[in-house]
């Protein structure tokens, strides 16, 4: 297996290597510090512990860092090492082994997201633990013909994209509900988009075949007016029907699901360190915290020591999806666990480390993500996208597009796509009618893309969230306008425009002096708000005698950001002292119109 060092040769020291190495045996081969082989991992962008298994590529680069030249010993078995680059600890050869597939049930309200998970829930929990009762841990598993499927609980694309945006990516198949008297509707449209987006493969399962309406034909020549061929008809879309109430073709739906996870060849090596994702977690009142985590690779177990977003502890206890105390929990398991120091958040990453690292290791991670987070930040805009595109950073513009009439969407969509270039593909991801919404602006996140909105604006939430993730949002009313800018952002030239809002006004009802040389200007706000960072207008009989800034906001003695309508308050204007009463205080901002 793994040989000694050989002796000095010249300058560099050789080093044989197998495919695989933990960090411990790394340090011992290099004689060094298992503690500096981390901290050099750790510069590398790898988070690893002392018993963590690296690749050999991984080690390479650690031992070249301390002099060392490696060469790959060939393992005996007829297996070839993974030659990944630097980039977490990947398993080789048998260690990897076939995994559950991780399944979320998206589509139309009411078209029976919630009743299809009941009666998968229902239908195929084991004989031993029938009665068990079901706790709501984010996800269960059942098992089909002696196998596990993972159902995530919490359906719709709305949450999935949510979790992708924040950088987890946890579902490995998405069943796309569609109800057979209803057929395809908005939000199936989204969840087909969302699930592509995502690149996660489909299933298709149409439900209430039971109901008199039901129609699955008419569905299937709508997936296909959606480019979902199913099978039957020479594509390659699985498409199953069902009914969640009637409790038919459940366990057809099932086998096809673990056919396409076959498909995509899911693997995970249970001997690896635990690494999984949050769901959700909670305070519990007499518990204490309780993570609900997806483990996705490796086994964690009772005790371990695992840090997950910025909190960290040993795992005190550990309940599965009956209830019921488990020791240990192997890749596509939904645990409970006790024992965290804090609540972490759903997306966050958990992954089981020694126990004295656990704090240094999080404190690395934390200064990382912090990192991650600025770059995160720097989200695709138009204004931008030419340098990203420069860079190489960028090589899909992808939009999301609503419109308000469905007539608008193809014309806009064909003439945006037709502007890709050699450097840049300009992808519509998603389109639809509508105002934009929430999930928009996370599909827009979770795939670094930009949202147009023709005769379409944000909802609040929606504008909030853009507006705190950097997400780029256009709303235009001529579609000669979308182009012009677009095709301008993608040469680099695009100036951006601003336009007005006036935030508030107010009257001066007093003038005096301050100090020897200014004067303030004592009024009452009679609409909107005045804001210490607003643009600022003197008016007098409608002409602006001064254009500027707030010098100073006071309400009686104090500094104060805003005053609001139906409040006195005193101003200093920078560069303008030439108050009158009677003159009408301005305050606007400039917001981008392009
Ligand atoms: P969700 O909004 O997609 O989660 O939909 P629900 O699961 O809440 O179901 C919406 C409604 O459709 C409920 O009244 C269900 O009872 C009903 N429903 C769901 N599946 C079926 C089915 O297979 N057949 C019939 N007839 N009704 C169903």
């Amino acid at each position: 297996m793994v040989k000694e060092a050989k002796p000095l040769e010249q300058t560099q020291k050789t080093l044989e290597l197998p495919p695989t190495i933990s960090v411990k045996q790394l340090s011992e081969l290099v004689k060094a510090n298992p503690v500096d082989i981390i901290k050099q991992l750790m510069r590398n962008g790898v988070m690893a512990s002392i018993n963590q298994v690296i690749d050999f590529d991984t080690a390479a680069v650690i031992a070249a860092d301390l002099g060392f030249e490696s060469h790959l010993v060939t393992p005996p078995p007829a297996q070839k090492a993974e030659t990944k680059k630097l980039s977490r600890p990947v398993a080789t050869g048998d260690a990897l082994q076939a995994r559950p597939p991780v399944v979320t049930i998206m589509g139309h309200v009411d078209h029976g997201k919630t009743s299809l998970l009941d009666a998968i829930r229902q239908t195929n929990v084991t004989a031993t633990e029938a009665g068990g009762i079901t706790q709501h841990i984010g996800a269960y598993q059942v098992e089909v013909n002696g196998r596990k499927v993972t159902f995530l609980d919490t359906p719709g694309h709305e949450a999935f994209t949510a979790m992708r945006a924040r950088g987890a990516q946890i579902t490995d198949i998405a069943v796309v509900v569609v109800a057979a008297d209803d057929g395809i509707m908005p939000q199936t449209i989204e969840a087909i988009d969302h699930a592509r987006a995502a690149g996660v493969p489909i299933v298709v399962a149409i439900n209430k075949i039971d109901k008199p309406g039901a129609n699955a034909d008419l569905v299937k020549k709508q997936l296909a007016d959606h480019g979902l061929v199913i099978e039957e008809w020479g594509g390659d879309t699985v498409c199953v029907a069902v009914s969640a109430k009637k409790k038919l073709g459940i366990s057809d739906l099932l086998e096809n699901i673990l056919i396409v996870a076959d498909v995509a060849e899911l693997k995970a090596n249970p001997q690896q360190i635990a690494e999984g994702t949050v769901i959700e977690a909670e305070l519990d009142k007499t518990r204490g915290s309780l993570a609900k985590v997806l483990i996705q690779n490796g086994t964690l177990y009772l005790g371990d020591t695992v840090i997950a977003g910025d909190t960290w502890g040993k795992v005190k206890a550990m309940f599965n999806d009956k209830g019921k105390r488990i020791k240990q929990a192997g890749p596509a398991t939904p645990v409970a666990i006790l024992g965290l120091s804090g609540v972490p958040r759903a997306g966050d990453l958990l992954i089981a480390t020694a126990e004295n690292q656990a704090r240094s290791i999080l404190e690395k991670r934390l200064a990382e993500e912090q990192l991650k987070a600025q770059v995160a930040k720097k989200s695709v805009t138009l204004d931008d996208l030419f340098a990203q595109v420069s860079q190489g950073k960028v090589k899909d513009l992808n939009i999301v597009l609503k419109t308000d009439v469905q007539g608008s969407i193809e014309p806009i969509k064909n003439s945006l796509e037709k502007l890709s270039t050699e450097q840049v593909r300009v992808r519509a991801i998603h389109s639809g009618t509508g105002s934009i919404t929430e999930s928009d602006v996370l599909l827009a996140m979770a795939s670094r893309g930009i949202i147009i909105g023709f005769n379409s604006s944000p909802q609040p939430g929606a504008k909030h969230l853009a507006e705190t993730e950097g997400v780029d949002i256009r709303v235009y009313s001529i579609i000669y306008n979308v182009i012009d800018d677009v095709q301008k952002a993608l040469k680099g030239m695009l100036e951006p425009t601003y336009q007005e809002v006036i935030e508030g006004r107010g009257r001066v009802i007093t003038v005096f002096p301050h100090g020897r040389k200014l004067r303030i200007a004592g009024i009452l706000v009679s609409e909107g708000k005045l804001s210490r960072s607003s643009k600022v207008r003197v008016l007098r009989q409608g002409q602006v005698v001064a254009d500027t800034s707030f010098d100073s906001l006071r309400r009686f003695k104090d500094n104060v950001s805003e005053v609001m309508a139906g409040l006195e308050a005193g101003i200093l204007l920078e560069g303008y002292n030439e108050f009158q009463e009677g003159d009408v205080i301005e305050a606007y901002r400039k917001e981008r119109s392009n």
